[in-house]
């Protein structure tokens, strides 16, 4: 073995929020596992522990670098420079072999341009979703990405035919599946404190409806928080309600009141929340992830959008999209006996959990032969690819 085979391959995974925390974890583990060093570079993105730091341990990540600079609350332009130029100064250092960046965030979009921007592959984990909505700052990370990724792992073949039209090298697109498979199943199987949540709020043994809002479209006017907790109010079992922080602060700041079937409590580890996604009659929210989870949980779940990203949730009948006053007809819809039966035995379409070990593939084969070390035959600075 030439001692280039034999060198240890360094990756570096760009993580902000708790989505992307949940899903590369697995990649994370499979490349570790795989005799590849991983360094999580944490963006600060999500600040709240319950988003992040609690999320990285219960994850089992270890090699973590902190946040370079804090980056919570700024503005859209400048967290993106702020995280770009931390990252820059962390993968100069590090010298990785590739970047992995997930999904639509601020941070993927500012992980996948320092990287770019040093001359370093970027492999783009959930690649090709588009919701054709530029309005959504997600799908202009989605572009943005797209655009400076080396290799797109796109979950389904509808995401990467949106890579194709798009006019992606075709040698660059795989369909790996989402890791989100195996971080719900992996999840469901660790020990949870479900039933202890659902003491605590008096819905043991009965039905409920398990949901999240965080989107600032249904959170930060006033008029729309307020539909969607009165549309709550409407359906036909009380609702276990984990508010995101941001969600917390709207409704104190727009003074509104929470009805009494809602039973608020604090974000939930992702074991808990899962093992109580599981047993919800419905799962209603505006989430991405959960978009994806609850095909491999075959429950379903009222999406409070107008547009979505992952429209096989929806061909497939698990997701019914909603605006806030549709929820309880859309809720109706989708509580319909036959239907429910027939979710039950349907399969993901985001893969069969083996994602990670394709995408580690993938990942390493990038990796070996090495392409030369960092900045090599430009000058330090000067953009690889400009
Ligand atoms: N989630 C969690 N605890 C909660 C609520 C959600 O662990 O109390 C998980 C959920 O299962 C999913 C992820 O957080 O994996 C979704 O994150 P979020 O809704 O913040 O972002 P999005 O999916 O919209 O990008």
């Amino acid at each position: 073995m030439s001692p280039l085979a034999r060198r240890q391959p360094t990756v570096a995974a760009v993580m902000g929020t708790r989505p992307e925390i949940i899903k590369l974890a697995p990649v994370v583990h499979e490349l570790t596992g795989r005799g590849a060093r991983v360094r999580t570079l944490l963006t600060g993105q999500h600040y709240d522990p319950v988003l992040a730091g609690d999320v990285v341990d219960a994850f089992g990540l270890t090699d973590v670098a902190p946040p370079a600079a804090p980056v919570g609350g700024l503005a859209r332009a400048e967290q993106v420079a702020a995280m770009i130029s931390g990252l820059a100064g962390q993968l100069r250092e590090l010298a990785p072999d590739a970047v992995l960046v997930q999904g639509d965030t601020n941070s993927a979009s500012a992980g996948a341009q320092a990287a770019h921007y040093l001359g370093l592959p970027v492999v783009h984990v959930e690649a090709g979703l588009r919701s054709h909505d530029r309005a959504m700052p997600e799908e202009v990370n989605r572009l943005v990405i797209g655009a400076l990724a080396d290799l797109h792992c796109a979950p389904t073949p509808e995401s990467a035919a949106n890579l194709l039209v798009a006019g992606t090298d075709p040698a660059t697109v795989h369909v790996t599946g989402n890791p989100v498979v195996e971080a719900t199943l992996a999840s469901l199987e660790r020990p949870h404190r479900a039933a202890a949540v659902l003491r605590s709020v008096h819905l043991s043994g009965m039905p409920f409806v398990l949901a999240t809002v965080h989107r600032p479209e249904n959170t930060d006017d006033p008029a729309a928080l307020a539909a969607l907790l009165r549309a709550l109010d409407l359906l036909p079992a009380p609702v276990l309600f984990p508010a995101h922080p941001r969600t917390t602060a709207r409704i104190a700041a727009a003074g509104l009141t929470v009805p009494r079937s809602l039973r608020v409590v604090e974000p939930l580890d992702h074991a808990t929340f899962l093992a109580l996604a599981a047993q919800a009659q419905l799962v209603v929210s505006d989430s991405g992830g959960l978009q994806e989870e609850v095909t491999v949980l075959g429950r379903p779940m009222v999406v409070v959008r107008t547009s979505t990203e992952r429209p096989e949730s929806v061909s497939a009948g698990f997701c019914r999209l909603a605006r806030p006053a549709g929820v309880p007809a859309a809720a109706a819809e989708l509580l319909d006996p036959e239907h429910l039966a027939a979710l039950a035995r349907r399969p993901s379409p985001y893969g069969d959990g083996s994602a990670s070990r394709r995408i580690a593939d993938l990942v390493l084969g990038l990796a070996a032969p090495r392409r030369g070390p960092l900045g090599a035959g430009r000058a330090s600075g000067v953009p690889a690819r400009a």
